[in-house]
């Protein structure tokens, strides 16, 4: 086999076993910004391909504690428009406007968010680098975005206004190339990509070498559900399904239950069911209330119903 197309293949094999999915927590807190909690903020990397939910005032500054990259973030998904969800947008839009990174960023939100940020951003940021789009959502459930790797939908939740959550879903990923089996039925390098969707290896001489034997099964697709904020609501268990990490809101614990009605949030309880009956693999917690001064007790009463709960904080980051 020429060099260059072993090179090609081994890089193949090499990014066939490569998946990292995390989830950075940039801000957890509510409402009321506290001197431990930033309001809410996320990022989600996916291979280096970084994707924003939420931008609470001070997220910006996170973000680069993070050291993460703003010229790799090319889309932000707002659940709903409370200012502890979007105040730190108009900042970092202007910030990003200073550099000259160019790029495009598209802001997925309802058609008000869209109305008020293009008159913010055209007043303090008119000449920006990049392209700015906003793709319009509505409170429902819909598939919104797919990328080449990620699809994207929304779920209606039930806040105090038009409210959505995101789940997002990697792609079915393709085969793992058994190497040794390429070169030994000697597979051009251009047959690759067709043996990592599946097809079985025409030889020139005609005879067939099965999928089966040149590959192996593909990695399993892994899916994040971002729920925040929403009342308790039994059914969405179903429509959210078993993914393998869901943060769900715990604004309040038990004791607070009356309030978390009463404001349209969930408790930490009310968030671990909703986690169990989706048959979610890990429930990650958080959008504190700023009265409580000890997070401990998220976990506690979580982990109560369900056991594979992981204590949000800022500068977190988990593996889906
Ligand atoms: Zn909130």
């Amino acid at each position: 086999m020429p060099e260059i197309e072993a090179f090609n293949i081994a890089t193949f094999c090499n990014f066939a076993s490569m998946s990292d999915f995390n989830i950075h927590t940039l801000g957890c807190g509510s409402a009321k910004p506290t001197p431990r909690h930033q309001p809410s903020c996320t990022v989600l990397n996916h291979r280096g391909n970084l994707m924003m939910i939420d931008c609470g005032e001070g997220a910006q500054q996170a973000f680069m504690k993070q050291r993460l990259k703003f010229n790799r973030l090319n889309h932000i998904f707002l659940t709903h428009l409370h200012g502890d969800h979007v105040l730190g947008l108009p900042g970092m839009l202007s910030t990003m406007a200073l550099g000259n990174e160019g790029g495009s960023i598209t802001v997925h939100t309802f058609e008000e968010g869209a109305d008020i940020l293009t008159k913010i951003l055209d007043f303090f940021a008119r000449e920006r680098s990049y392209q700015l789009d906003f793709n319009i959502i509505k409170p429902e459930d819909a598939l919104i975005l797919e990328t080449k790797s990620l699809s994207v939908r929304t779920v209606k939740l039930h806040h105090r206004v038009p409210t959505v959550g995101y789940i997002f879903e990697e792609k079915p990923k393709p085969r793992h190339i058994i190497r040794d089996m390429i070169d030994f039925h000697k597979v051009p390098f251009s047959y690759i990509n067709r043996l990592r969707a599946g097809e079985d290896y025409i030889a020139p001489d005609g005879r067939i070498i099965p999928n089966h034997i040149l590959t192996s099964e593909a990695d399993r697709s892994l899916s994040y559900a971002h729920i925040s904020d929403t009342i308790y609501m039994p059914e969405l268990a179903s429509r959210i399904g078993p993914v393998d990490l869901l943060m769900h809101e715990t604004t309040y614990l038990e004791e607070h239950a009356k309030e978390a009605k009463a404001r349209f949030h969930s408790t930490a309880k009310q968030a671990a069911s909703v986690a169990r009956d989706a048959g979610a693999a890990r429930l990650l917690t958080g959008h504190y209330s700023s009265r409580y001064r000890d997070d401990s007790a998220f976990l506690k009463e979580a982990a109560e119903i369900f056991p594979n709960t992981v204590l949000n904080r800022e500068g977190l980051v988990t593996t889906v």
